[in-house]
């Protein structure tokens, strides 16, 4: 468990947006243990600042966030010439009928059902993590 000697440099950089603390340390926990680098954001304003700033490889970004939603949030960035590469994973909760077309609509790339499955997190990610020149 030593995710000290990953080369941080090189390593992909993934926004994680959750509002629920105890997911998002989760999610990051994994993510790090996983050699990612990780930028935290809490609400979809900051979600925007944070891919504005830190640019990620990629953004997981939770739908019902305070502030501005995930839907909002995905329309913003990928209505951003210079963020709408980045590939945008919606976290939905299975309960919510509707909100995996609703994030697929709003530009989403892809969704990843939650509870989160821990050990699939990664497999998920490296499927939507664009290949690195
Ligand atoms: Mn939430």
């Amino acid at each position: 468990m030593d995710s000290e000697e990953v080369d941080k440099a090189s390593s992909p950089k993934i926004l994680v947006v959750e509002d629920n603390q105890d997911n998002r340390e989760m999610v990051v926990k994994v993510l790090k243990f996983n050699g990612y680098q990780v930028v935290e954001a809490v609400d979809g304003e900051e979600a925007i600042e944070k891919a504005r700033t830190e640019y990620p490889d990629l953004i997981l970004l939770d739908i019902f966030l305070p502030k501005m939603d995930g839907y909002e949030a995905t329309r913003r960035l990928k209505g951003d010439t210079s963020l709408r590469n980045i590939p945008i994973i919606a976290l939905t909760a299975h309960a919510m009928k509707g909100s995996m077309e609703e994030a697929l609509a709003a530009g989403c790339d892809g969704y990843i059902p939650k509870p989160i499955d821990v050990r699939e997190l990664p497999k998920q990610i490296q499927h939507f993590l664009k290949p690195r020149p």
